[in-house]
């Protein structure tokens, strides 16, 4: 009995994962002796097995390689914390020993524990470790701050916590509030959390330098004046790329013009916070005169007009791509 390419095939997967039974075992046999079509279709049945093989060995293999360099990470961190024990333990005997209590004892331990925030901490952590290790780094250095402080019965404590944490946030706090859990408005919302975060900050960093250094009537005046002023051109820029319905061409053309309104007017608005007379700069400016003390008015007054020009013909060709669309 001849039997058609068309059986055999159905019985093919059958035969190659070794589950039929014994007489279509040897009906495949006999005709895979005689057709080239069939075997190569065994053979291509078999590639894939092999295929398949391939890719479980290098799971296998990543996750092997995954392990040990997670076994290697903790104890490499294991091992620094185990030596910084040692500069805690000797320190902590010879504090007591000459001091009878313990006191610049705190300072050795903070410092270490920033030392180890930023190397035992990276490699210990299993999940979320750029957030545990900002965290753990964060904390231990006002830590030291603070211990530096009591040790020495100064006070400059805030001023130097408030702007490094400021520093820090400018940089760190939208990849930590990206990672935060937030619900409804917040998580919508997180760029504006991460400019009122900073700004909150800014303004924190202010009033603490004003406070530790008894800032004068003057000095609260002139530094809350320019620091508004100033805050405004970071936050209309994020206001329009991140609210303003319109495309790409739009609000690029406004964020220019912003920019060189502000560019050209902020030294104006410097002055007038210092000397509380509005004097424009521009008044003086000419494009034909060029002498040295023309340079300034004339260089604001170029930066308003290219600002302006640039900004309102992105504009205009982003809304006529808007109204052909
Ligand atoms: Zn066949």
């Amino acid at each position: 009995m001849k039997i058609s390419c068309d059986i055999i095939s159905d019985l093919l997967p059958l035969y190659h994962d070794g589950v039929c039974n014994e007489a279509s075992r040897k009906l495949v046999e006999e005709h895979l002796a005689e057709c080239d079509t069939c075997r190569a279709m065994l053979a291509k049945l078999n590639d894939n097995r092999i295929d398949n093989r391939i890719i479980h060995e290098r799971e296998d293999v990543v996750q092997h390689h995954a392990k040990a360099v997670k076994r290697k990470s903790l104890v490499v961190g294991t091992i620094i914390a185990s030596i910084l024990m040692i500069p805690v333990l000797t320190t902590f005997i010879v504090n007591l020993a000459t001091a009878g209590a313990l006191d610049w004892f705190f300072i050795v331990i903070t410092s270490l524990m920033v030392f180890a925030s930023l190397t035992v901490v990276p490699l210990v952590v299993e999940k979320n470790k750029g957030i545990w290790t900002l965290g753990s780094f964060t904390g231990s250095l006002l830590l030291l701050f603070l211990t530096i402080n009591i040790f020495n019965s100064q006070s400059w404590f805030f001023i130097a916590t408030i702007p490094t944490i400021f520093g820090l946030s400018i940089i760190f706090a939208p990849y930590v509030i990206k990672k935060l859990p937030l619900t409804g408005f917040a998580s919508r919302h997180k760029g504006l959390l991460t400019m009122a975060v900073n700004t909150i900050l800014l303004y924190a960093t202010i009033i603490v330098s004003g406070l530790f250094t008894d800032g004068s009537a003057e000095f609260w005046r002139v530094s809350l004046l320019i620091t508004s002023a100033c805050i405004l051109f970071p936050w209309a820029l994020f206001l329009v790329i991140r609210y303003v319905r319109a495309n790409k061409l739009v609000r690029a053309g406004i964020c220019v013009l912003i920019s060189g309104v502000f560019v050209a007017f902020v030294e104006d608005i410097v002055m007038w916070a210092i000397y509380g007379a509005w004097q424009s700069i521009f008044t003086s400016a000419n494009l034909f005169d060029w002498e040295v003390h023309m340079i300034s008015a004339n260089v604001n007054l170029l930066v308003l007009l290219t600002g302006v020009a640039v900004g309102s013909a992105l504009v205009a060709i982003g809304l006529s791509r808007k109204s052909k669309n």
